[in-house]
């Protein structure tokens, strides 16, 4: 490809919305461009590197016999309220009318069109196992697009879907995307860790994501480096150390003005690990009280799975409830709900008296009062790893890929089933895969770019070598560029000639800033000495080769990189 016919509209500024590096540089170097928000347009470079992260995908998704297929985006609302999810997500879902008066959607996961085809055309054993699989349009009303690609309105998806006869079977059908995602994330060069993760939305028992650590991510991952223990912070467990207690044996006591936990720690010079936090919730089924140590902090979503839904409750509630005003929420004498973090299954404790101006002290929980103990706090950072004892450690990351066992979830409402050796009819046990191309993408340059632009790994790099042509007014410079063009494009390599008539300063500058592998230079001195000078992106290591060989030498070179970039599970790589 000729520089001078790239569409690639560069920019020398940030753009102002901007947070994540991925965000800047992708609009920087003229891969997109916002059409609204969270809606992006893909221009000829961004598009060129999400058709090689799915390529990989596809080669991968082959290599485990899965089959690709092609589902709609528009889709009739019967199907999703026959799974329950119609009425299950809110406002995440575009929802809309057809002409004829008929509730359609737009899909944001096809769990349901493709059990509705597995329903129709899935009759015996014989007929298992099946993995389909697509790379299809996602749309999500989501409330805050941000950070670029990583969250959109619209996006695309590698979504995969496996139909097992029984549990053993389903596993091996894990198992085997487990093996892709490693390979796929592996060879587009991005550093991953595999983690369990709640399977949220989708329902089903088990499920794991794919996070490449980045600072630009939304989710945290807890990480033991001794064990290899890697979990999603919403599931994530952990050991804290425990405080030294004092002496059971309830007895009121006066804090007057100390309402929080630092004022009531501090009045009574006590560490806040020897009180409980108790937190006065609302939910659809009444008030529930929650509470944590003193010192740490209650995890929502953990929360959440367990009661569902809430919100905190107002001061007027909490008077009503307890009796007292805010501060002075405590679980004795509470004919509620109670939820305690399971690490307050030991100890003895300060807890509010519900009574204005008391806090009692000498509580045992489970005895003095009762709950149900559930892990509902926040793992902090160098808390023990739940397995061995090592310290663990916290990182942000971008979620690139997600595996549920979804077992009978979506098979059973739509009648997905199949006649066994013995004519039984069963239920087909289901998986589903997703996979973020654009998140793949955004994580490769979140991991590698530096301060002069993107560094894209090998495998997805828009073009492997950008070769800049410093005069294109010169001839002999014009026929040496030429000429190595034409040798890397007949051995299959992917070169961009710079062959505009700007100065070498911007051509340059556009090289670091597109970031392909390397940089192969024709100027005054491959003229002069025939040396051709080639710059690597990553590490800026420098080569000369003689014209004659150059085009030989940058293959090689070449292959050496890709080979090089490849990354194993990060999480494998530190246990
Ligand atoms: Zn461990």
């Amino acid at each position: 490809m000729r520089a001078s016919k790239l569409f690639f509209p560069t920019q020398k500024e940030n753009p102002a919305e901007a947070e994540a590096a991925s965000h800047k540089l992708m609009i920087r170097a003229g891969l997109v461009r916002q059409l609204a928000a969270g809606l992006y347009i893909y221009l000829p470079l961004g598009l060129r590197v999400i058709n090689k992260v799915n390529k990989i995908i596809r080669e991968e998704m082959s290599a485990i016999g899965a089959q690709e297929l092609s589902m709609p985006v528009l889709q009739p609302a019967e199907i999703w309220q026959e799974s329950g999810r119609y009425s299950e997500i809110g406002e995440e879902m575009f929802r809309l009318r057809d002409r004829g008066g008929r509730d359609m959607v737009l899909g944001m996961t096809h769990e349901e069109i493709v059990t509705w085809l597995a329903a129709r055309e899935i009759r015996s054993y014989r007929d298992l196992p099946q993995v389909w699989y697509q790379i299809q349009t996602k749309l999500r009303d989501e409330a805050r697009p941000k950070s670029g690609v990583l969250r959109t309105r619209e996006f695309i998806m590698k979504d995969s879907y496996s139909f097992d006869a029984d549990e053993e079977a389903l596993e091996k059908s894990y198992q085997l995307h487990i093996q892709a995602y490693k390979r796929i994330f592996g060879r587009a060069g991005v550093r991953f860790y595999m983690v369990e993760s709640d399977p949220g939305m989708m329902g089903g028992a088990t499920a794991h994501e794919f996070m490449a650590p980045s600072s630009a991510g939304e989710d945290e991952v807890a990480l033991c480096p001794a064990c290899g223990y890697a979990a999603n912070m919403e599931l994530a467990r952990s050991q804290p150390a425990q405080p030294q207690f004092p002496a059971a044996g309830m007895k009121e006591i006066e804090t007057p003005n100390a309402r929080t936990i630092e004022q009531v720690s501090a009045f009574l010079n006590v560490t806040p690990d020897l009180l409980i936090k108790s937190l006065l919730l609302i939910t659809d089924a009444g008030p529930v009280l929650a509470m944590v140590r003193g010192d740490q902090e209650l995890m929502e979503s953990k929360l959440a799975r367990l009661i569902g839904g809430y919100r905190l409750a107002e001061p007027a509630e909490i008077k009503e409830i307890t009796g007292a005003g805010t501060g002075f929420t405590g679980p004795l004498k509470l004919a509620i709900r109670k939820v305690a973090d399971k690490g307050l299954e030991e100890g003895v404790y300060i807890v509010g008296a519900n009574r204005n101006g008391f806090h009692v002290g000498g509580v045992v929980p489970g005895q003095d009062f009762q709950a149900e103990f559930a892990d509902i706090r926040r793992v902090r950072q160098g808390e023990k790893c739940p397995h061995c004892n090592a310290s663990l450690k916290l990182e942000r990351c971008i979620e690139i890929g997600n595996i549920f066992k979804l077992g009978v979830k979506y098979s059973q409402p739509l009648g997905a089933s199949y006649l066994d050796e013995r004519g039984k009819e069963k239920p087909v046990i289901m998986g589903s895969y997703g996979i973020g191309p654009a998140r793949v993408a955004a994580a490769a340059i979140e991991q590698l770019a530096d301060e002069m632009g993107i560094v894209w790994p090998p495998a997805i790099a828009p073009f492997a070598a950008h070769l800049v042509l410093v005069q294109p007014a010169d001839s002999r410079q014009a026929a040496m560029a030429q000429k190595l063009y034409s040798e890397l494009m007949s051995s299959g390599i992917e070169v961009l000639l710079d062959d505009r008539a700007v100065s070498p300063g911007v051509k340059f500058a556009e090289a670091e800033l597109l970031g392909c592998p390397v940089r192969v230079t024709v100027g005054k001195r491959a003229i002069a000495g025939g040396a051709v000078e080639v710059q690597l992106r990553r590490g800026g290591e420098e080569y000369k080769f003689e014209a004659g060989v150059a085009a030989r030498e940058i293959i090689g070179l070449l292959k050496t990189l890709e080979g090089e970039a490849e990354c194993e599970s990060a999480s494998e790589e530190s246990s």
